[in-house]
């Protein structure tokens, strides 16, 4: 009988190297290119690429390395306000604070009259990101991270193609392209030719910041508690930690500069005491903090009662611009960029035609049922080998099937199966994993975006020369 260990992987084939990324990059003409690649930029870039189109994306820093893995990882967090004010009608129902605090020990439940229960849905925003830029990749787009767009390039006065500059060897670049899309989030768009106008989107900024925390006690269920008219504050079990959040403040320093302050922690810290015992507050219990900047429609009114709506516009050079919204509706923001894409196609030059309906529900590599991968992955190994059941449990949870890849990667250098940092669940072929079929370039690529080290405080400077040896094995 063949064991799953010997069957072929799944991404047998590692990424190409950056050289011939460049080269494809500056060689071929795209239909369409994205500049930017977090979750809004990727998705355009994925359902592109699904339709037909000749798609490339560039990122200045890595995938998701900006906003979209700065966000509260809730699936339907826009649903929350609407659904507290929807009782009653079958989306939630009220407990008790006693048997609250039953399920959730560290709840503070002084004072509080009714517990209202409803549902959401919660994700690793980073990898489900990355999963995505694999998935536009499998339907046929080239993509870079660490190269930025430096400027633009114009005939009769349309954009056409891109200047770039690798930011890891500084090499530079062109791209051409019929179209290009600004997917640059609360940058605004990349830099204006000859310091005039951008051509970006009118948006204004308001910064979110997190706090992680060690976790004292098992949170059977995540709690949200209105501070004010607009805001909720959140503590949420993430990743085995606390994830508390989050502020809402209009912003409007260099988004590159975005971090979050002393005074944002203690904020964070002070709302969510409104609901969380103070023993699971201790700030020696940190382990993270991290601000994103979220894009919103200019308009009047504080930026906390600003819609979180998304901005597509067509500016100066007939550059498309996307901004805003949420990571929930993502599919939903990149087809309906397509649509516009598709509705410009009149006055685009030659062939380029997006089929009007490309399929609805692709899914990301590596779904499947967790528990399933989980008891293969334990079942099917070889002999003698040893598993460990929550780095199994955290593979299953993380990468789906793609697991088997990293038990492959194993089973060749069972090394690679040690444990990096005792402490998590995570292993050394992850890392190789992340190199080699992840696009991670530096050691920030791994640590908090491939992997869950940085949230779980594991980053230190021993992991991060152990990592850093393995990114520069590549090749
Ligand atoms: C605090 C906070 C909490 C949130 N919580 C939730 C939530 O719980 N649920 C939800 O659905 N949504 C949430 N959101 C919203 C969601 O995170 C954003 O809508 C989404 O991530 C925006 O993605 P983006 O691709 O537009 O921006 P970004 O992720 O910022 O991507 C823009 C990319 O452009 C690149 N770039 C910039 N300039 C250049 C250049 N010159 N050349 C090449 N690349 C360039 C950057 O490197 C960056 O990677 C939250 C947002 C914030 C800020």
């Amino acid at each position: 009988m063949s064991t799953l260990l010997s069957d072929q992987p799944l991404g047998a084939h590692p990424r190409p190297g950056r050289a011939e990324t460049r080269e494809r990059l500056s060689k071929a003409a795209y239909d369409l290119l994205v500049i930017g690649g977090g979750i809004l930029g990727t998705s355009v870039d994925w359902h592109s690429a699904q339709s037909g189109l000749r798609v490339a994306m560039v990122d200045a820093g890595d995938f998701a390395g900006a906003t979209s893995s700065a966000s509260s990882k809730l699936g339907a967090g826009v649903f929350a306000y609407s659904m507290l004010s929807a009782f009653g009608d079958g989306v939630g129902r009220l407990i008790s604070p006693a048997r609250a605090a039953a399920d959730n020990p560290g709840l503070h439940t002084d004072g509080l009259k009714a517990v209202a229960v409803y549902g959401d849905h919660q994700m690793n925003d980073a990898r489900v990101a990355v999963m995505t830029v694999r998935a536009a990749v499998r339907s046929g787009a080239v993509v870079i991270n660490h190269a930025e767009v430096t400027g633009l390039r114009f005939t009769h006065g349309r954009v056409t193609g891109v200047d770039v500059q690798d930011r890891l060897d500084s090499t530079e670049f062109g791209i051409d392209a019929r179209l290009a899309i600004n997917a640059t989030g609360p940058v605004g768009g990349p830099p204006a030719p000859h310091g005039g106008q951008g051509c970006g989107p009118s948006i204004r900024l308001s910064k979110g910041t997190h706090v992680v925390l060690k976790r004292k006690a098992s949170w059977k269920a995540a709690r949200a508690t209105p501070t004010d008219k607009y805001r909720l504050t959140f503590a949420l079990p993430w990743e085995d930690q606390l994830l508390l959040g989050t502020t809402d403040e209009a912003y409007e320093g260099d988004p590159a500069e975005v971090r979050a302050t002393g005074a944002d922690i203690q904020q964070i810290l002070d709302e969510a005491a409104l609901s969380v015992r103070d023993e699971h507050l201790s700030r020696d219990l940190i382990t993270l903090a991290f601000a994103g900047l979220r894009a919103l429609p200019g308009g009047p009114g504080g930026v906390e009662s600003a819609k979180r709506e998304t901005v597509v516009t067509e500016g100066r050079g007939g550059m498309l611009s996307v901004a805003g919204g949420k990571w929930t509706t993502y599919r939903h923001i990149g087809r309906t960029v397509l649509r516009k894409v598709a509705q410009l196609h009149h006055s685009l030059s030659g062939d380029m035609k997006p089929v009007s309906h490309p399929p609805r529900w692709v899914s990301l590599p590596g779904l499947a049922d967790p528990n399933e991968v989980a008891h293969r992955l334990l079942v099917h190994r070889e002999a003698g080998a040893r598993r460990d059941p929550l780095t199994t449990r955290h593979l299953a949870t993380h990468y789906g099937s793609l697991s088997f890849d990293i038990a492959h990667l194993v089973s060749e250098d069972p090394a690679l199966g040690e444990r990096i940092d005792p402490d998590g669940p995570e292993i050394w072929a992850q890392v190789v994993y992340a190199r080699d079929h992840e696009w991670a370039e530096t050691v920030d690529d791994v640590l908090p975006r491939r992997t869950t080290l940085t949230v779980r405080g594991l980053g230190t400077d021993e992991v991060r020369a152990g990592v850093q040896d393995l990114l520069v094995q590549k090749d």
